[in-house]
């Protein structure tokens, strides 16, 4: 990142800083001090402007342990002076994945112990009997064709809900990016549910919402904000990631976004004319009482063909 900055070359914004990020979709050359100024700004102004949080939520951030998560903590450590009456809080789930788990949970207790957080854990093992490395050494997930990440995703969700419930949480935080959001328009999209729910956006109901404070900002830019900060994280990939349609569509939009710099916002544009942006509905499991966009959501799907 510093390499695409010209050498020598001077902020944009404060004319006086060294510029050491280059925003390659609006053209700017930032100091550090006005990166690090803007990024948090926009944070504030995503929260502002979808009504992410109310001013006496108590919130838990999910965190993983890997650079989104850890920065949006320490982000919103910074602003919640900003909300007097709030509350924060961090979650994690050990999913059970041998040999990879143990050092994201590290760098979460030590970031948590260093921002003064309090730290919720849960497990699969807690929560669902099973480590994630059990569920699929089972001959049922065998027969089951499924990728090990689609099972993780909607167990772990599923386990951050419970573990926020117990710590008393009111809204969830994650750590999804303007990316990552994108990439989910465009999978749900290709699955056709396009429009049966938000992504990121608070949604009221018997559950408590999840919320992106990250939504409008570029992955790369999270990067560099953890990197400035020398906030700890995970850079080991997940042993089970596997080739899903998912990472096609994150290779994809990387690729046009940086022929075409500012896709990614054009693209959410796009998707909130289109999705349910507003609407306050949301479809509700008839077996637990979760959040779903079909009858059975897919956690009581999984459990039913897995685990019991
Ligand atoms: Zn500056
Ligand atoms: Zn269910």
């Amino acid at each position: 990142m510093l390499s695409t900055v010209e050498r020598e070359a001077v902020c944009n914004v404060c004319h006086d800083g060294k510029a050491v990020y280059y925003r390659v979709y609006s053209g700017e050359r930032l100091c550090r001090t006005c990166f690090v100024k803007t990024f948090e700004k926009r944070v504030i102004r995503t929260i502002g402007r979808y009504k992410l949080f109310k001013p006496d939520d108590k919130i838990a951030v999910a965190v993983s342990g890997g650079k989104d998560s850890l920065s949006l903590l320490y982000v919103l450590k910074k602003i919640e002076k900003r909300f007097p009456r709030a509350g924060l809080l961090a979650v994690t789930v050990d999913e059970g994945i041998e040999g990879y788990r143990d050092e994201a949970l590290e760098y979460v207790e030590e970031v948590t112990r260093m921002l003064e957080v309090p730290l919720y854990k849960t497990s699969f093992e807690e929560v669902f009997g099973k480590t994630l490395s059990e569920i699929v050494a089972s001959r049922q997930f065998r027969l089951s064709g499924l990728a090990a990440c689609s099972v993780c995703g909607p167990l772990r969700r599923r386990a951050i809900n419970i573990a926020a419930k117990r710590a008393g949480a009111t809204v969830i935080a994650t750590a999804h990016t303007l990316d990552d959001v994108v990439q989910t328009y465009f999978l749900k999209t290709f699955r056709g549910e396009l429009g049966t729910s938000e992504i990121g956006l608070r949604l009221e109901g018997p559950f408590i919402p999840r919320v992106a404070p990250f939504r409008l900002t570029p992955e790369r830019e999270v990067v560099f904000y953890a990197y400035l900060h020398n906030i700890p994280f995970q850079s080991q990939v997940c042993p089970n990631a596997a080739d899903s349609m998912r990472n096609m569509i994150r290779r994809f939009l990387a690729e046009f976004d940086e022929r075409y710099p500012g896709s990614l916002f054009a693209a959410l544009r796009s998707f909130e004319k289109t999705a349910t942006l507003g609407k306050k509905i949301q479809m509700v499991c008839s077996s637990c009482g979760e959040p779903s966009s079909r009858e059975l959501c897919r956690v009581c799907e999984l459990t039913q063909t897995l685990i019991h």
